[in-house]
């Protein structure tokens, strides 16, 4: 492990950005001496790898100094002081929000998936925080067959049904299709096996003609005068095979782009051009040209698809781009965060799919807005916008998160990190009873956020919540006015009839 495999990822850096790396390097290095994964690798190797992750989607010195420092202070011996004095506010604010972001379990997974995404994108504060989660998750997905049994499948559903559609919906392909394809046989073990089958027959029979129809597709672009693109093939992800044969009844003939030939061209107009070329050449199949030039993807996403007869029995997709579309497809939002901490102006303008998507001011300087129709992104994405906005530069010192950012709902977590998702106003009483009936019923005090507080506070969004009970405990008539929630009032009254003719 040496600094060096990190900096030779990164673009080149000044000598002061490459100073901070190596400060990062050496005191991640020393802060979790001695300490081991459940793999028996020494600790640093995971936030090596995660640096080694981020500075390959293009991160800043910043974000891959961060990174090296993320579990400095859970796992570490490092101290909040000794990390603002050598590195500062920023590095710091980055290395908490991505500690606090791991402290939350994902309970309910399966029934709240949206608003735990939501909650997830809320508490991190800064998207730079959740890619270094989504990082840092690869690299625990990647080593998850040391983890213990119990906690294998929880973490591998909550990579799919949270990490991996974040990673998705922020536009980082790269690590969505990785993060899905490691989680899928802890959380599906059987449509595993079975997607695993069905594609390697397929990949059989397409292997070969899939290499001869890609230097048929070389030999006539150049015959048509072309001289700069490259021609590859990809296949699908089992995951989104997977996804893709459930919805066509596990019938694997229907799926035309289990493997899709790309062509990357220089620029838009040579896109159309190489179009015009693949149909003059083969027969396309009707009904499955896509321009996601003109209309793209509501993640973004920008390719002219063509599905054609290839002449040797079989049909592929052919999917081209340029160069910018396909870096944007792969790392996303990445690349972009990556230009808004570069100084150089004429990077933003490659980049017109996250300037539709997210329009932030901040992001793009003053005075340039997104002209995006909004209609078609996710409304939760929209709330991030929204409420990037507002907060803006404040976040670095902002702890506390915006109540109104959810309307309805409030998540607080219990002290080992678990979500308790509760309607707005609730007090520690709802709480209490969401959790258990008989913690409910033998509340005696509580601590919110390290502090005791009375039972008829409210609770706020991001709040730590620690019930404390009694045995003696029980419930009292005037706790019916505390409570907002309808299990919370059913069981107290449950409890109050119970004990009739108590005064309390
Ligand atoms: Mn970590």
């Amino acid at each position: 492990m040496k600094v060096q495999d990190i900096i030779g990822l990164m673009k080149p850096l000044s000598k002061q950005d490459r100073d901070l790396v190596f400060r990062a390097f050496n005191f991640a290095e020393s802060a979790h001496q001695n300490q081991k994964r459940f793999s028996g690798e020494p600790y640093f190797v995971h936030v090596y790898e995660t640096a080694k992750t981020l500075a390959d989607l293009g991160m800043s010195s910043i974000t891959i100094s961060a990174s090296l420092l993320h579990d400095c202070l859970e796992d570490g011996k490092a101290e909040e002081r000794e990390i603002e004095e050598i590195f500062g506010k920023e590095i710091l604010f980055l290395v908490k929000g991505t500690t606090k972001l791991g402290k939350i379990k994902y309970r309910g997974v399966q029934r709240h998936n949206e608003s735990l995404r939501k909650l997830f994108v809320a508490v991190s504060q800064d998207i730079r925080v959740i890619i270094i989660k989504l990082a840092d998750r690869l690299h625990n997905m990647r080593t998850l067959n040391y983890v213990p049994d119990h906690k294998r499948h929880r973490i591998a559903a909550e990579t799919l049904e949270i990490y991996a559609p974040i990673a998705y919906r922020l536009g980082i392909r790269r690590l969505n299709r990785e993060l899905e394809d490691l989680a899928f046989p802890f959380v599906y073990p059987d449509e595993y096996e079975k997607t695993k089958e069905l594609s390697k027959i397929r990949a059989k029979e397409d292997q070969a003609r899939l290499e001869k129809f890609q230097r048929a597709v070389k030999k006539i672009l150049v015959k048509e005068g072309m001289t700069d693109f490259s021609v590859h093939y990809r296949l699908k992800t089992l995951y989104s095979l997977f996804r893709k044969l459930e919805r066509k009844n596990w019938n694997i003939e229907k799926i035309y782009d289990i493997s899709a030939l790309r062509i990357i061209v220089p620029n838009v107009e040579d896109c159309y051009g190489t179009l015009g070329i693949a149909h003059g050449t083969w027969r396309p199949l009707p009904g499955r040209i896509k321009d996601y030039i003109a209309f793209p993807k509501p993640n973004g996403y920008r390719a002219l698809h063509t599905t054609i007869f290839t002449g040797y029995g079989n049909v592929i997709e052919v999917q081209i781009k340029t160069k910018e579309m396909h870096q944007e497809a792969e790392y996303g939002i990445a690349s972009h965060i990556n230009y808004k901490e570069s100084s150089r102006k004429d990077r933003v303008s490659n980049f017109l799919w996250i300037k539709r998507l997210i329009p932030f001011k901040n992001y793009f300087g003053e005075g340039q807005k997104g002209e995006f129709d909004m209609e078609d992104v996710p409304a939760w994405i929209k709330e991030l916008v929204e409420y990037q906005e507002t907060i803006g530069k404040d976040s670095i010192t902002k702890d506390e998160m915006k109540t109104d950012f959810f309307q309805q709902r409030i998540f607080v977590f219990t002290p080992k990190g678990d979500v308790v998702d509760l309607p707005i106003d609730s007090s520690p009483i709802d709480f209490a009873y969401a959790i258990h009936s008989d913690i409910g019923n033998n509340v005696s005090g509580v601590k919110i956020n390290g502090k005791m507080k009375s039972l008829n506070s409210f609770l706020s969004n991001g709040d730590i919540v620690e019930v404390l009970t009694k045995k003696s405990g029980f419930p009292r008539r005037k706790w019916l006015e505390y409570v907002k929630t309808a299990t919370a009032r059913q069981h107290i009254r449950a409890a109050l009839q119970k004990t009739q003719g108590n005064i309390y």
